[in-house]
């Protein structure tokens, strides 16, 4: 019996990682069993042509590899990862919940192709991680929706806080507000559930996000 895979998805600066560490933690005090995942696999073999992607060794703008090669840099870490990690645990029933997935190669490539591409390239994009590669497809993407102002304040503060300086995909604020756009229309095409990060122009805490994101998720997990 498969079991149950749950996606946060949203542009760079979203939340997702707050939330996912945020529902990971009430899992956990409800003693819920699941197995936790975070793409890329940085320290993994297999995200190698993640990491030069991203650090910019074939070039230093996004786009100077088309979406359809880098997405397939981030599909082969999936495989890896389903094989090694967590496709037994999966395919026995357990509940998989993954920060990230083949759904980040619909928000972070689809802008580099012209708009009325994005559809077409969303379909290839299901069609060779669940039918070619035999990936699960997801049993809900949570889509964190956050306005690019705030996503932008959201990666500065982060920077500030751990010291580090975002990846090509994340200094560029153009890119980011292109990713958003392409994040909406795939939200709205692949059936994803949208939660909106921002109300009255202001962000949400984390908290009320989390309690949101909780509601949804609940009829998932019995
Ligand atoms: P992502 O994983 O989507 O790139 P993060 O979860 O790392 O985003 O969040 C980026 C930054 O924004 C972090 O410093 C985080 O603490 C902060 N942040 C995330 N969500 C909120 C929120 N609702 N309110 C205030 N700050 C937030």
């Amino acid at each position: 019996m498969a079991g149950k895979l749950i996606v946060f998805e949203g542009t760079d600066g979203s939340g997702k990682s707050t939330q996912f560490a945020r529902l990971c933690r009430r899992l956990e005090e409800e003693g819920r069993p699941f197995h936790r995942i975070v793409f890329p696999q940085y320290k993994e073999p297999s995200s190698a042509l993640v990491r030069m992607y991203l650090g910019g060794e074939f070039g230093a703008h996004p786009g100077d590899v088309n979406a359809y090669a880098a997405s397939t840099f981030f599909a082969v870490d999936r495989f890896a990862s389903y094989r090694k990690v967590w496709g037994d645990y999966y395919r026995e029933g357990g509940l998989v919940l993954a920060d990230r997935y083949t759904t980040s190669n619909a928000v972070h490539q689809a802008g580099k192709l012209p708009p009325e591409q994005w559809e077409e390239f969303f379909r290839w994009l299901y069609d060779l991680e669940f039918t070619r590669l035999g990936l699960p497809a997801p049993d809900l993407v949570l889509y964190l929706d956050m306005p690019t102002p705030q996503a932008v304040e959201n990666l500065r503060r982060r920077e500030e806080a751990t010291h580090t300086h975002g990846d090509i995909h994340e200094v560029d604020t153009a890119y980011l507000a292109t990713c958003r756009q392409a994040a909406l229309l795939a939200a709205r095409t692949l059936g994803w559930t949208a939660v909106p990060c921002v109300r009255d122009g202001r962000l949400r805490p984390v908290e009320d996000i989390h309690e949101e994101i909780w509601d949804i998720l609940s009829p998932h997990l019995t």
